[in-house]
């Protein structure tokens, strides 16, 4: 076994080699891959074995909510893995009812009840089933700028066209624009006019699309993957409403942005609303086994009660997976994790950002909220021009590849999108941890700077 720091040259060529040779990468041109090495992981850190160690500023994918190797979330697989590895759907199963009672409590309003997924995609899958189900309608509305995952109908849900490559999803979808404070698709010049457009821009697309024909509005309660979008106030609170008014069912996106990851269990309890449906995957068990989930209230089991919901997974509630769930959940109240990530973002996180804004000629936005922050990188900061121009690969996003480069020499593995990095550590990080991360994302921000 590998221990940190400990380089390995004949177990790094092999896992390069077979990574190369054998494994078909997501979002990569196979010819071009050069994955790193992993050997092991603990806490914040995670290692290669040619003896490099990163502070994981990205919590992999942004899923590794309570860091690597926990020893609680290790015990219950374990555990759980030597009682009973694996029991169907359709069988009562202790770790799983419990894992879903868990979930129901904390979620907000009238939300009680979980349907297992084995991730995010899954989830959103099964949402916008059951919400054509539900409703009688066909069409779904979500963002441009979201990411809801990678399969048939979430990638048409997807509002991000370096995501599609001339396919056609046969899904019912329509795009709106949502709230964007710091580049307004609408011209607004502050975060409550800002919303007060987008809602009226939402509107308009109900109206011109027919609300009778919509089944539901999706959105990610903050937008994680495209840029760390927190609603301005009074925007979630609007489509509320707005849905209401027409019968349309509300489905909160919380893969990323929930479980812990915002300083509260949902992102949406931020603005104290009640979708009608929240899915969820990541967080719930920081990724040790595959889990995601859509979790609903009464009127969408209603609706189910006499007449079958024809969907379902082999793996519904895996009990590995339920059983890392409920660790998880009593790890995060144990250890206060919702409280210590509200309090580290406004603390820690919030000032050393606008202190990098101010120093940084490349930093032109910083914004996020608990653990979860921006900081998007401009040529110039009059006219917002972006470091590297949307939808670049190759040299013209070499800006970004040179920041990465320095983050990683100096032992941190940062999140990199677009124009953008993203500071999304685990919620365990320590302090000390978290001031040297930004140390060196500082120290990194030279670099973008030199092409601004
Ligand atoms: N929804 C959101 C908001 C996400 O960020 C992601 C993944 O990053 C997904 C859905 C898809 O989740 P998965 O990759 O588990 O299918």
């Amino acid at each position: 076994m590998s221990t940190a720091m400990t380089p390995d040259p004949a177990a790094a060529e092999q896992v390069r080699a077979d990574d190369r040779d054998h494994v078909f990468h997501s979002w990569s041109a196979q010819a071009h891959v050069d994955s790193l090495p992993v050997a092991g992981g603990s806490g914040s850190y995670f290692w290669d074995y040619d003896g490099n160690r990163y502070l994981d500023f990205a919590s992999q994918l942004v899923n590794l909510n309570l860091g690597h190797g926990h020893p609680k979330l290790v015990a219950a697989i374990q555990e759980q893995a030597a009682r009973l590895a694996t029991i169907a759907p359709a069988m009562g199963s202790d770790v799983r009812g419990e894992a879903a009672r868990l979930i129901a409590e904390r979620s907000p309003g009238d939300l009680d009840r979980v349907f297992f997924t084995n991730g995010g995609a899954e989830a959103n899958e099964h949402a916008i089933r059951m919400a054509r189900l539900q409703t009688g309608r066909p069409v779904v509305l979500s963002a441009y700028r979201s990411y809801h995952g990678a399969s048939g109908g979430a990638i048409a849900l997807t509002g991000d066209p370096r995501r599609w490559e001339n396919e056609s999803t046969g899904q019912a979808v329509a795009h709106f624009f949502g709230p964007y404070p710091y580049r307004s698709a609408f011209h607004a010049d502050s975060p409550e006019q800002e919303s007060e457009r987008a809602l009226q821009h939402l509107r308009d697309v109900v109206q011109l699309q027919g609300p009778q024909t919509i089944a539901a509005i999706i959105q990610e309660s903050v937008v994680g993957t495209n840029g760390i979008l927190v609603p301005p106030p009074g925007y979630v609170q609007g489509v509320r409403e707005l849905c209401d008014e027409y019968g349309i069912l509300l489905i909160a996106d919380e893969v990323m942005a929930g479980f812990g990851r915002c300083g509260e269990w949902f992102a949406i309890d931020h603005w104290g609303v009640t979708p009608d449906l929240i899915t969820f995957a990541k967080g719930i068990n920081s990724g040790y086994v595959p889990l995601g989930g859509v979790i609903m209230g009464p009127r969408t089991t209603e609706r189910f009660a006499e007449r079958s919901y024809p969907g379902g997974l082999t793996y519904s509630g895996h009990p590995l997976a339920c059983a890392a769930a409920v660790a998880s959940i009593h790890a995060f109240e144990d250890e206060n994790i919702l409280e210590r990530t509200r309090k580290l973002g406004e603390t820690v996180v919030e000032p050393r950002l606008q202190e990098l804004k101010d120093k940084h000629a490349s930093v032109g936005d910083v914004r996020g909220l608990g653990m979860f922050w921006a900081i998007e990188l401009v040529k110039n900061k009059e006219t917002r021009e972006p470091l590297v121009p949307f939808n670049a690969s190759g040299a013209a996003a070499a800006p970004m590849g040179a920041f990465a480069a320095a983050c990683k020499q100096s032992g941190l593995w940062p999140f990199v999108n677009m124009n953008r990095t993203h500071v999304v550590p685990p919620l365990t990080i320590s302090e000390d941890e978290l001031s040297t991360g930004l140390d060196i994302i500082d120290a990194a921000l030279d670099v973008a700077d030199e092409h601004t």
